[in-house]
């Protein structure tokens, strides 16, 4: 039998870039020495045709989804209810019955003359996603859809209770181009770029099934209306690579009711793995939505290969724009960091963050360390909780607070970076066809 890699001794090349005074890894990790590596565990880093690690920045073409509601402002929307012969008044009643009741029903109009609903909705409020599938925790507070959309591209989101927020985790595109390999989704490679509609119906759907009570663990003599207060942008796809659509769907979210959802910017978190040029372009937005960095490891060395789009922009510019977000914005921002188990757990890697975080001040950051949810046949698996407690401990006592994130929705596969259709989503998808 030969030796795994992971309980091989393989102590990192990466500790030669440690700070000063840090303690031997070996007192640290006497226990646990092992380094595993993407590359020791089999993986294979593809390459493009300059031999740098395969990025897919642009979407394939592919047909375009309908124009709907959603996609325009509301004096595009004025214009194109006038464009049906209709008064352009009849857009501010569409958006009403749209964003204020969830509901794209002609029956449900009754303030609409009857002739004129098929013809808006027709106009206006295409289909876009199909529910395919939709599991739920057993007290059904966690709810986890699957989706069609128009071209057969499949996406997913997921529904959450907590006390005190329901939080929508939207995806943004169907798939993902950034290739992380502990990532499901982004094993599957980009198949193409959400429009903004289809990224706002996932919200509006979420409020109708709330609306109509079809969300878990509500306390019996709760009888206040709900809705989504909460998004994350942790479902597919890496949402600053679909810029331009995804932040005319957090300008339809936070826009007053009837124009948008009304929603509050501080509750939308808009999360990256650190494309840098379009984390400036949002601290110019104006919009105070929460920015997380999906950082994942403190160190070039190891980040190089645990994302890919290290190789593009590195630790440290990631984390100087991730303060300048600060800075222009005043908002805390989160770092995301899945700790995996002897990948990138290693109390080293704590101190280094830590000590790079201080670097740049205090006060203008959260670390929200999750343990990974292996994904279906995954080689990683997540760190183990001593490793994981003392990984928490360590920042906490650097000074940077540090909460353990909810691995909710594990159990089905809801997680962050496990939205992924699998072949039983394919065949339920294309028996509905
Ligand atoms: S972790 Fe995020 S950015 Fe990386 S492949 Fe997965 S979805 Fe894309």
């Amino acid at each position: 039998m030969t030796d795994s890699p992971r309980t091989r001794e393989t102590r990192p090349a990466a500790s030669a870039s440690a700070p000063q005074g840090r303690p031997a890894q070996g007192k640290i990790r006497s226990t646990k020495p092992a380094q595993v590596r993407p590359a020791t565990e089999g993986w294979t880093q593809q390459k493009d045709a300059e031999g740098r690690p395969l990025l897919q920045f642009a979407s394939p073409k592919r047909g375009k989804p309908p124009v709907h509601l959603a996609d325009l402002t509301p004096a595009e929307r004025t214009e194109k209810v006038k464009e049906l012969g209709l008064p352009g008044f009849r857009a501010k009643q569409l958006s009403t019955h749209y964003f204020r009741h969830y509901t794209s029903d002609p029956a449900e109009m009754t303030d609409l003359p009857a002739e004129t609903r098929e013809q808006l909705v027709a106009g206006l409020l295409p289909p876009l996603l199909t529910e395919v599938r939709r599991l739920e925790t057993d007290r059904g507070d966690t709810i986890k859809f699957l989706w069609r959309l128009h071209d057969g591209a499949l996406v997913e989101s997921v529904l959450m209770r907590y006390p005190g927020r329901i939080t929508l985790c939207v995806s943004s595109q169907a798939g993902c181009g950034m290739n992380c390999p502990f990532c499901a989704t982004g094993q599957a490679g980009l198949t193409r770029n959400m429009s903004t509609a289809e990224i706002v119906e996932q919200i509006v759907r979420a409020n109708r099934l709330i609306a109509d009570g079809g969300l878990g663990g509500k306390k019996a003599d709760d009888h206040s209306m709900e809705r989504v207060s909460n998004i994350v942008f942790m479902g597919m796809g890496e949402p600053l690579a679909n810029y331009k659509r995804v932040m005319d769907a957090v300008r339809s979210m936070v826009a007053p009711q009837p124009d948008g959802l009304g929603m509050s910017a501080r509750g939308i978190t808009v999360s990256t793995v650190g494309l840098v040029p379009a984390i400036k372009k949002l601290a110019d937005e104006g919009i105070p939505v929460t920015f997380a960095l999906s950082l994942h490891a403190p160190d070039d060395h190891l980040r190089d290969e645990l994302i890919p789009v290290n190789s593009r922009w590195k630790v440290d510019e990631a984390l100087d724009a991730a303060y300048d977000y600060y800075a222009k914005t005043g908002r805390r921002v989160s770092i995301e960091y899945a700790l995996i188990k002897d990948m990138n757990d290693h109390g080293w890697r704590a101190d280094l963050l830590a000590e790079k975080l201080n670097q740049r001040g205090r006060g203008w950051v959260h670390v929200n360390p999750i343990p990974l949810n292996p994904t279906p046949g995954s080689i990683w698996t997540s760190s183990e909780k001593d490793v994981t407690d003392e990984f928490v401990r360590r920042l906490n006592d650097a000074g940077i607070p540090t909460t353990l994130r909810d691995t909710r929705g594990k159990e089905i596969d809801g997680a962050c970076g496990q939205l992924v259709a699998t072949t039983e989503d394919e065949a339920a998808s294309a028996a509905m066809a």
